[in-house]
C-alpha cells in the first residue's frame, strides 16, 4: 500500500475483488503473479526481478570493462512467413561447418556459429557470429516474452518479390521498442527472383521508419538469397562490423553463465539441453545448476556434433549429465561443487515453500470458481425477468477463460506457444495457460484437461489413439499442430466463441 501510495483499505477490497483471498490480513503474502497484477490494477508498471538468481552467486564486477576480449553477437533471424527464414539460417548454418571437416553434419540445437573472415589477424578483433535457429514466429513469440532476451542483433527478413507485410510490422515494432538495447539489420531476400524490386522495398522501410543507411539513416541493408547464397558473405560482414560498433565484451575465463535454449530426453545420453554461454567459460567436469535443476557436466557437443571440453561465451553446447531436465529460458550458473549444491538445496526450499503458496492460490482458486457458479445461477433466475449488460457480468463473474494445457516437443517450443498465446483475450474473455510439459499426450493430461475444464494442445507431438479416445470419452478437447500461428488462430477463435452473443 506505501508503494502504491494508495490507503490499505482500499488494497485490502482490491484484493477481495481479485478473488486473491477473502480475508487479506496485513501480513497476507503475495505471489509475484498476484503482486504484479496489483501493481497494474493501480496503473503501474511492475518490474519482475528474475536477477535473484545473481544471489546465488553476485557478479563481480569487472574493473576494467574495456578491457575484456569482445565476444560473438547473438543474432535472432525475423520476419514474415515464407519470406525466407529457414532456407536462409540452413545456408549460414552449412557455412558454419569448415570445409572438408570430418562428419560435417550440422544439427539443430537452438544456435550455431559462423565465423568471420577478418582482414586483420588481430587477437581482440570478431571471430564468429552466433545464430539462434529457431526461425519465425517462435522465436518473437520467444524474444517477446523473455523483453528482447539474450539477443544483440535482429536480422529481418523481407522478400524482395512480397515486400511489408504483417508480421514484418510486427518486428519492426518489436525492434522499436528494443532498440537501445538491440542492433537491427535488413537482409532484402530472394533477390535472384526476376520479381525483385528492391528499390519498393526500401521505400516502403523508410515509409515504416526504419531509416536505411543508402538513404541517409544508421540502418544497413543487405540483399541476399538464401538459396542461392548470394550476398551472405556481405550479411555476415555487416553483421560484425555492427557489433563490432556495440563492443559487446564478456569474460572468457571463470565460473560460466548462460541461458537454456532447449532441453530434450535423449537415447543414451539420459537429458540433455543447449546452454547459450554468455559468460565465462563452461568446462567437462563442472558443476551447474539451471531452475531446480543440477548437472555435472559430462559431455558436451557444439552445434557440429563435435564434442568439445571448453565452451566460451557466444558458444551454444548441448551439455549431458542433468539429473532431470532444465526449461528453456531459464539460466545456467557454475560455482565450486559445495556452492552448487547449496544454492541448489536453497531453491529447492524456496519452491517448496511457494508450491504450499501456490496451492493456497489454488484453494481460492476453486472458491473463486464455486463463487462464479452460484452467482451464475443466481443471474440465470433473474436474466428473464432483467436482463444484465455485458459490463455488469463481467464486473461479478471475471473474465471467461478458456483455460489450456501446452504439450510439445521440446521445451524451447512449449515456452515459444505459452509466450504466443499470452494476451489473447479481453476483459470478457481470454485463454489462459493452466500448465505447459515436454512430452506426447498422455492419460494424465487428459484428466487434468478434465478436472480443470482445459483443453490440451499438442505442438509437435504424437497424440496416442488410446488418448485421442479416452479424450473424446470425456469431453476433452485436443488441438494438434506445429506451426505457431495456426496455434494463435485456433485459440483466438476459441476465445472469440466464449463471448456473449450481442443482443
Ligand atoms: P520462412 O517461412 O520465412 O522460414 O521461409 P522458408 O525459408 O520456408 O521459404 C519459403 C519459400 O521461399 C520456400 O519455398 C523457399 O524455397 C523459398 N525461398 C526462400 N529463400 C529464397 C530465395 O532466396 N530465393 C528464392 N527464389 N526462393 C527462396
Amino acid at each position: 500500500a506505501t508503494i502504491l501510495k494508495v490507503r490499505i483499505e482500499r488494497l485490502q477490497r482490491r484484493i477481495v475483488d481479485l478473488g486473491v483471498t477473502e480475508s487479506p490480513s496485513y501480513d497476507y503474502v503475495l505471489t509475484t503473479d498476484y503482486a504484479t497484477l496489483l501493481a497494474e490494477e493501480f496503473g503501474r508498471q511492475p518490474v519482475i526481478d528474475d536477477e535473484a538468481a545473481f544471489d546465488l552467486f553476485p557478479p563481480t564486477p569487472h574493473s576494467d570493462p574495456a578491457s575484456l576480449p569482445l565476444r560473438p553477437p547473438i543474432v535472432t533471424i525475423m520476419g514474415h512467413v515464407d519470406h525466407g527464414k529457414t532456407t536462409l539460417l540452413d545456408t549460414l548454418r552449412s557455412s558454419s561447418v569448415a570445409k572438408g571437416e570430418a562428419g560435417g553434419i550440422t544439427q539443430h540445437i537452438g544456435a550455431f556459429s559462423v565465423p568471420v573472415q577478418t582482414a586483420s589477424s588481430e587477437s581482440s578483433s570478431l571471430k564468429s557470429i552466433t545464430f539462434l535457429d529457431t526461425p519465425g514466429h517462435a522465436a518473437f513469440s520467444a524474444m517477446r516474452a523473455r523483453g528482447a532476451g539474450v539477443t544483440d542483433i535482429i536480422v529481418l527478413v523481407v522478400a524482395a518479390d512480397d515486400g511489408i507485410m504483417p508480421q514484418t510490422r510486427e518486428v519492426i515494432e518489436l525492434y522499436k521498442k528494443f532498440q537501445d538495447t538491440v542492433g537491427l539489420v535488413v537482409a532484402i531476400n530472394k533477390v535472384d527472383k526476376p520479381a525483385a524490386d528492391v528499390e519498393t522495398v526500401e521505400k516502403a522501410l523508410m515509409a515504416e521508419g526504419i531509416q536505411l543507411e543508402s538513404y541517409g539513416g544508421d540502418i544497413p541493408a543487405v540483399y541476399v538469397s538464401g538459396l542461392t547464397g548470394q550476398g551472405l558473405p556481405d550479411l555476415v560482414e555487416t553483421l560484425a562490423a555492427l557489433a563490432e560498433m556495440q563492443d559487446l565484451r564478456a569474460e572468457q575465463t571463470g565460473f560460466a553463465f548462460g541461458e537454456i535454449l532447449e532441453s530434450k530426453v535423449q537415447r543414451g545420453l539420459g537429458f540433455v539441453a543447449t546452454a547459450l554461454i554468455s559468460k565465462g567459460s563452461l568446462k567437462t567436469g563442472s558443476h551447474i545448476v539451471s531452475g531446480l535443476h543440477y548437472a555435472k557436466v559430462r559431455r558436451m557437443t557444439d552445434s557440429t556434433g563435435k564434442v568439445v571440453s571448453v565452451a566460451t561465451p557466444g558458444m551454444a553446447v548441448t551439455v549431458s549429465g542433468w539429473k532431470t531436465l532444465p526449461k528453456a529460458g531459464d539460466n545456467v550458473i557454475e560455482g565450486a561443487e559445495a556452492d552448487v549444491k547449496k544454492a541448489l538445496a536453497n531453491r529447492i526450499r524456496q519452491n517448496e515453500i511457494e508450491a504450499s503458496l501456490a496451492d493456497v492460490d489454488a484453494i481460492n482458486e476453486t472458491r473463486r470458481v464455486e463463487r462464479e457458479l452460484r452467482a451464475a445461477e443466481v443471474q440465470a433466475k433473474h436474466k428473464r425477468s432483467s436482463p444484465q449488460s455485458k459490463a455488469q457480468v463481467v464486473e461479478e463473474s471475471g473474465p471467461k477463460e478458456l483455460r489450456i494445457i501446452i504439450k510439445a516437443d521440446v521445451s524451447g517450443s512449449a515456452e515459444a506457444v505459452e509466450g504466443a498465446l499470452q494476451g489473447i483475450g479481453n476483459k470478457i474473455a481470454t485463454s489462459k495457460v493452466i500448465s505447459t510439459r515436454v512430452g506426447e499426450v498422455s492419460e494424465s493430461d487428459v484428466t487434468l484437461a478434465q478436472t480443470a475444464d482445459a483443453m490440451i494442445i499438442a505442438f509437435s507431438v504424437a497424440v496416442p489413439r488410446s488418448i485421442q479416445h479416452l479424450a473424446s470419452q470425456n469431453g476433452v478437447q485436443i488441438s494438434s499442430s506445429d506451426i505457431i500461428y495456426k496455434v494463435m488462430d485456433d485459440v483466438r477463435n476459441r476465445v472469440r466463441a466464449l463471448l456473449p452473443p450481442i443482443i
